[in-house]
């Protein structure tokens, strides 16, 4: 499962964090996730609370922000909301877009203590 490995990733930097801040958990952690980024929120929940046991982030609150996908026609230039992956231009069908938006997956901001 890769969400799992998503938040391996998460806590090898959390743990960085904590580290570097000479400190010793983490209070809050605010995730960044696109819409489409490929991360399924039920999977990264499950994930996450088994991954995170004994870690600085076990007792961590965790928010989300979920970042809606945007793209750009590659033919008319309209931006618009992508509602589905691989979602055509709207206004003229065109298939290749450009992502403005919405693959994020990063963490946004961290609080230690
Ligand atoms: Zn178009």
């Amino acid at each position: 499962m890769h969400e799992l490995s998503i938040v391996m990733n998460i806590i090898d930097i959390a743990t960085e964090q904590v580290q570097q801040a000479h400190a010793r958990k983490v209070d809050s952690i605010e995730l960044e996730i696109g819409t489409m980024a490929g991360v399924e929120m039920d999977a990264l929940d499950f994930s996450w609370s088994a991954a995170v046991r004994n870690t600085v982030l076990s007792d961590a609150e965790r928010v989300v922000d979920r970042v809606p996908a945007i793209a750009r026609c590659g033919n008319c230039g309209l931006e618009f909301r992508v509602s589905e992956p691989f979602m055509p231009c709207p206004a003229c069908d065109n298939v290749l877009v450009e992502y403005l938006q919405g693959k994020e997956l990063r963490v946004k901001s961290l609080v230690v203590s």
